[in-house]
């Protein structure tokens, strides 16, 4: 779903107050995404803030500009007062509003709002004013650059502003292993030639992990993994008692749901954790295999067809019972 570039030419052509909004456990496409569209619409004069609705992990702490996120969780009425008085949201890497929670809400409340959608999820739901989405895209971030050639800004893609669209694009892509096409890795040498150290975004990003996050995977793949050869599932749970023996922070579970992937055997990997209100479920497969399917179908979630995600209202046992009952049948 995407609308023509030149119906948002004149809602770009005065000064706005936006509002960026992103998804609950930020990861690198909803950061990178929110801090370039920041410094691109900056740049065009508007006034921009940018709001998440939970903290982001500590390995973006890095990315320049950061630290000026509003957090929804921390500091609910400074969030609401500003959603209050935008003229403008621009939303970023989700496809619908309860996916910020009850920033959703308050979006909704306002009116007389251009609401405005970038995403490359499934499926968005019709919120919007105008769409700038595509679920071919690897990731948000590809849709920024693609936007910004499409407005003929393309020589601001660079510095800064070309490491949040790299960081995005890489973090989506697990490194480039999944959801590539061939413009991407144009873009990619385009922004090299003109100076993007990949190198160093690759060491901050995948290389900057703590010593208990790497204690925690291992207690994951040692103790906490199932597979079942049969229906070629693998599958990691934590409990509420593993959150607090491991002191488990947000962004200290990232990626461990990857590794199951990993195995020759695993076509479908699930990482099931039980969170302080919801047991959430993070959900991977290879090849022809929807994911997104399960997560819909079963589990009030959604995403991509090979990475999703949902969450139950139910104890953890349940919630894995109900996994196996049904994970199976969306093994081609
Ligand atoms: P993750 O497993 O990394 O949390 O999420 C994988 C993908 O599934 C992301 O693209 C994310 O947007 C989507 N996703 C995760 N949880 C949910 C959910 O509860 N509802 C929906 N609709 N999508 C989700
Ligand atoms: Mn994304």
């Amino acid at each position: 779903m995407k609308d023509d570039i030149s119906e948002i030419k004149p809602v770009l052509s005065h000064p706005r107050d936006v509002v960026i909004l992103s998804h609950r456990n930020p990861d690198g496409d909803a950061i990178g995404s929110s801090l370039a569209m920041k410094m691109y619409l900056e740049s065009r004069g508007h006034f921009v803030k940018c709001i998440l609705p939970s903290e982001y992990p500590d390995n973006f702490e890095w990315l320049p500009g950061v630290k000026d996120f509003m957090i929804h969780d921390l500091q609910p009425d400074e969030c609401n007062k500003v959603v209050k008085k935008a003229d403008l949201f621009l939303c970023l890497d989700f496809n619908s509003l309860d996916r910020v929670d009850k920033l959703g809400m308050a979006v909704a409340e306002n009116k007389t709002a251009f609401k405005w959608l970038m995403d490359h999820h499934l499926d968005p739901e019709p919120f919007a004013d105008y769409y700038y989405c595509d679920d071919s895209a690897s990731s948000t971030c590809e849709l920024v650059y693609r936007f910004m050639d499409e407005m003929g800004e393309k020589d601001k893609i660079k510095g800064v502003l070309a490491d949040c669209i790299y960081t995005g694009i890489i973090t989506d892509t697990g490194s480039f292993h999944h959801a590539t096409n061939p413009d991407l890795f144009r873009m990619i040498a385009e922004m090299k030639e003109k100076g993007l150290d990949d190198t160093r975004l690759q060491n901050n990003i995948f290389n900057n992990q703590s010593e208990k996050q790497m204690r925690l995977l291992g207690y994951c793949l040692g103790k906490r993994l199932v597979v079942d050869e049969e229906k070629s599932i693998g599958l990691v749970f934590l409990s509420r008692k593993d959150y607090q023996n491991f002191n488990i922070q947000r962004g200290d579970t990232e990626g461990i749901i990857n590794h199951i992937l990993k195995i020759r055997t695993v076509k479908l990997a699930a990482f099931i954790t039980a969170q302080p209100r919801i047991v959430k479920l993070s959900l991977r497969s290879k090849g022809d295999i929807s994911v997104q399917a399960l997560a819909r179908d079963h589990f009030n979630g959604g995403g991509h067809f090979n990475a999703s995600g949902g969450y139950m209202h139910a104890p953890l046992s349940k919630v894995i019972d109900k996994f196996w009952e049904h994970a199976g049948d969306y093994i081609k």
